[in-house]
């Protein structure tokens, strides 16, 4: 089958591509430009082009547009590289959360800072005891005599905590409850005393994720998001704005298209494996497209995340074998976005990651096995 954008899709997707390489010309890395990518001034072009809250009511200040119109913007600006990590999780998950499940004086308060591009979130889920397992976190939000909350406790690989204002944070309220029942949502301040960031260097040199430490933060009783001891459900719907997305696709597409010059074509072995990279990524776009247009049944993202995800490991790998020696032999002191060499190198670094945020492929098969497939635990 193939499917066919019409033409006014087709030229938003050439205006947000041409948005999209402008901003990623500006910057020393242009893989992974979601997630690694800050660039406050990008966040407020796309505020000006209402390119940020895309779908959202127009009552709360979005543009009530249809899905098919953010999917072919943010298609076209992560598959350039644009360094959009000063807006994108907000933008992809916590304004659809806020909408879901905060109050109208929540949206209210958080949804403009949002759609203006002016205010960076970053997501406080992971601790050091509790990456896969989210019911074995630690960090405990408890009641001020006073009014509001004190909450305590380490989150780890929160990524751009760094240049966050606010943190969209689970933390333990009620420590008697069973491990899944306990845990709220509270959206902290990360200006507020008691709020240590260390950022943490990962296998690249980059360090866009922190070690965060809350000691006896004080955060307001309006800043709880949803239900109390209810933050369970609202993560487990939170995890799929998370994992469907597009941005588990293309993150090294670019790469791979300039790569693709390079490819000696006369290697049957080089010839099947562009032929695998080329479904797999028809495959995955058919998948991401089907969440996109509600289509795909609950917790079908965790098999889009997999499938998605494996994709842009194996793009990593076949760059390395098409630069061979060339990407080996990158020396770090330079990195330039023009230098293949380097970002290949660095993409080959970097490849583990993409199976691991925001759920590790074994968890996410187990969700497929389990809670879609409904197969019988062993
Ligand atoms: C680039 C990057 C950015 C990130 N950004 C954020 C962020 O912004 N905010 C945030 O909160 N977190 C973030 N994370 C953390 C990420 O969500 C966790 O790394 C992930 O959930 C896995 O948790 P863990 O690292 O503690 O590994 P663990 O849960 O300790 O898992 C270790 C290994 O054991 C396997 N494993 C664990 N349990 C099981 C099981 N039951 N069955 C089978 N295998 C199992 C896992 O698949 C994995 O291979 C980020 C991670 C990365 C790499």
């Amino acid at each position: 089958m193939e499917f066919r954008l019409d033409p006014s899709l087709l030229a938003l997707a050439r205006e947000a591509t041409a948005v999209g390489r402008a901003a990623a010309d500006r910057r020393p890395i242009r893989e992974d430009g979601w997630l690694v990518g800050h660039d406050p001034d990008l966040a407020l072009e796309l505020a000006r082009r209402s390119w940020l809250g895309m779908t959202w009511p127009t009552a709360v200040g979005g543009g009530g547009r249809p899905a098919l119109e953010r999917f072919v913007v943010f298609e076209a600006l992560i598959s350039e590289g644009a360094p959009l990590a000063s807006c994108y999780f907000a933008d992809r998950q916590i304004g659809p959360t806020l909408l879901q499940f905060g109050s109208s004086a929540q949206q209210e308060r958080w949804l403009p800072g949002i759609l203006a591009g002016t205010d960076t979130w970053c997501i406080g889920m992971s601790e050091p005891d509790a990456g896969s397992d989210v019911a074995s976190l630690r960090t405990r939000a408890t009641p001020d005599p006073a009014g509001g909350w004190r909450v305590t406790g380490t989150k780890v690989w929160t990524s751009g905590a760094a240049v966050a204002d606010w943190c969209y944070l689970i933390a333990r309220t009620d420590p008697t409850a069973k491990p899944h029942a306990g845990l709220s949502e509270l959206v902290v301040d990360m200006t507020l005393p008691g709020i240590d960031v260390r950022p943490i260097v990962d296998q690249t040199g980059d360090r866009h994720f922190c070690e965060v430490t809350f000691d006896d933060v004080h955060v307001p009783a309006d800043h709880l998001i949803g239900e109390p001891n209810g933050s369970f459900r609202q993560v487990m719907r939170q995890m799929e704005h998370e994992r469907g997305g597009i941005d588990r696709l293309v993150s090294n597409r670019r790469m791979y298209l300039d790569c693709l010059p390079f490819v000696d074509r006369s290697d049957p072995r080089m010839r099947q494996e562009l032929a695998a990279i080329e479904s797999g990524y028809r495959i995955g776009r058919l998948l991401v497209l089907r969440e996109v247009v509600g289509q795909a049944p609950q917790q079908f993202s965790a098999a889009a995340k997999t499938a998605c995800t494996e994709h842009e490991q194996r793009v990593a790998t076949f760059c390395g074998r098409v630069l061979g020696a060339r990407a080996q032999a990158w020396s770090p002191t330079e990195p330039s976005a023009d230098d293949l060499a380097f970002r290949v190198a660095r993409n080959l670094v970097y490849a583990p990651a993409y199976t691991l945020m925001g759920g590790t492929t074994q968890i996410l098969r187990t969700i497929v096995a389990d809670r879609l497939l409904g197969l019988p635990r062993a």
